[in-house]
């Protein structure tokens, strides 16, 4: 048994309407009750739970409302005992608290020691263990990054950015408000007006496109291997995850228990999806029905077509083409080693300028081709380069669509040949919108700061 008590945030960094910190070990319990407002926890019932108040030590102030559980050893995911503090959603609240835990005797987790020490007590075995570990790891590696690099500013820099550059805007049109004699400068206003939004409308999009992909790297691409029966589906699959170190859950569903695996590309992380279907009957339509793989069709983010390059191109083949004709798919031609029989020509037709990728996974030719392809197709090469922004709070992809659309009814009352002063309202919302994002408040230090930056010199 270990001796000290570790804690750590259990739950995924960015809002959400809980968050949990969670301590492990002999003194969890007296820790907890050490900060704890409301019940006694050390005189508690095993597996209650209970509402109160974390006080910060320092200030002697409450610092959060929670719930709290208490559980003891050994009926423990870590056979120790545990505490889990149940706070607000949010980095802030949680990080408080956490840090008050810590201050308080405890010593931070490592990544997986909470699981570590569920294996080292007996509770699971290794493979479990790893495959735990593992899941976290793949699931969340960028995902974390994703949130460090949100906490280091970057965010706020690229809203502060577009704020700016609709404030100079602002600043034009109020010249040409005040001083109506200088036609050039309406001109100029209407002109720079109508870049400036389209500039700032492109860039909200583009933060608004990588909130999808911050979702793909919490929960994983829902990838599906589609193929006619032995061109190479479980080939492929079984290059993927023996390349990447799968990890198998086994979800409980309610029809039948689903298999997924989660492998590492790239560092995008894909949840296999349905691969017991693909695994056991080689045919994943043989094996689900029709109904069910249209489904699986329907969840899956990326498709990865299969196709014999030893074989003729059947209607079949046609047909699943057509099946997936408006998703991300990446075309795997297997089995090169075989003698041509394939019409290329009409498979990149049909590709429809989505990757085609050779392999003969036999030989495990092609699979480092098909990895950049997937790397390629989510993140257009810019996930190695480490640069992107995502965001992922809800709340920030709110206000990012309210701006959207403000900025496009800015546009639409240009097209319509509104006048810039009234214009000029929908921009000045875009302006508070995103000021929102970033916390900071509005009101009338608007004008102030348009004539603070812009030189009236003429
Ligand atoms: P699935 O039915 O689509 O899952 O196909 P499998 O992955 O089970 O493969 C069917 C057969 O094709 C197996 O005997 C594989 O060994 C073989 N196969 C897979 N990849 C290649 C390849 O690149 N070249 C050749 N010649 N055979 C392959």
């Amino acid at each position: 048994m270990e001796t000290d008590t570790i804690a750590a945030i259990s739950t995924p960094m960015g809002e959400g309407a809980i968050a949990i910190v969670r301590l492990s070990g002999p003194q969890a319990v007296s820790t907890a009750a050490g900060l704890f407002q409301g019940k006694d926890l050390n005189n508690v019932d095993s597996h209650t739970m209970h509402y109160g108040k974390i006080i910060d030590p320092e200030t002697g102030e409450m610092a959060e409302e929670v719930m709290v559980s208490v559980m003891r050893a050994p009926k423990t995911f870590t056979r120790e005992d545990i505490v889990e503090i149940n706070c607000h959603g949010g980095l802030v609240s949680v990080n408080r608290v956490l840090e008050i835990a810590l201050a308080a005797g405890s010593r931070l987790a490592e990544p997986g020691e909470f699981t570590k020490r569920a294996f080292m007590n007996g509770r699971i075995d290794l493979s479990q263990a790893e495959a735990v570990m593992d899941l976290i790891r793949a699931k969340t590696d960028r995902a974390m990054d994703v949130a460090l690099k949100q906490m280091d500013g970057r965010l706020s820099n690229l809203i502060h950015n577009l704020r700016q550059k609709l404030l100079e805007t602002l600043a034009h049109v109020e010249v040409n408000i005040d001083y109506p004699e200088y036609d050039d400068v309406e001109e100029m206003s209407h002109d720079m007006m109508e870049q400036k939004t389209k500039e700032v409308h492109e860039e909200v999009e583009r933060i608004l496109e990588t909130a999808k992909q911050g979702k793909i790297l919490r929960e994983g691409l829902g990838t599906a291997i589609i193929g006619r029966p032995n061109v190479g589906k479980s080939s492929l699959m079984n290059a993927l995850v023996h390349e990447n170190k799968a990890i198998v859950t086994e979800i409980p569903g309610t029809t039948r228990d689903v298999i997924e695996e989660y492998v590492n590309v790239r560092g995008v992380p894909l949840r296999l999806i349905d691969t017991a279907g693909i695994r056991e009957t080689e045919d994943i339509v043989e094996r689900i029905g029709v109904e069910r793989s249209r489904q699986v069709l329907k969840e899956a983010d990326l498709i990865l077509l299969v196709l014999n390059y030893g074989d003729e191109l059947t209607e079949e083949d046609e047909k699943l083409f057509e099946a997936i004709s408006d998703m991300n798919v990446i075309v795997i031609v297997n089995k090169t080693d075989l003698e041509k029989k394939l019409d290329l020509e009409r498979v990149k037709e049909l590709a429809n300028d989505q990757p085609v990728i050779t392999t003969a996974l036999i030989r495990e030719e092609g699979i480092d081709q098909l990895e950049q392809a997937i790397g390629e197709t989510f993140f257009e090469g810019d996930l190695d380069a480490g640069d992107m922004t995502y965001v992922s709070n809800v709340r920030h992809v709110q206000l990012l669509k309210q701006a959207k659309q403000a900025l496009e009814d800015a546009q639409n009352g240009m097209e319509m040949g509104v006048p810039l002063d009234v214009v000029q309202i929908d921009v000045t919302r875009t302006w508070e919108i995103l000021g929102e994002i970033v916390g900071e408040s509005v009101h009338d230090s608007l004008i102030d700061q348009l004539f603070s930056q812009f030189c009236l010199g003429k």
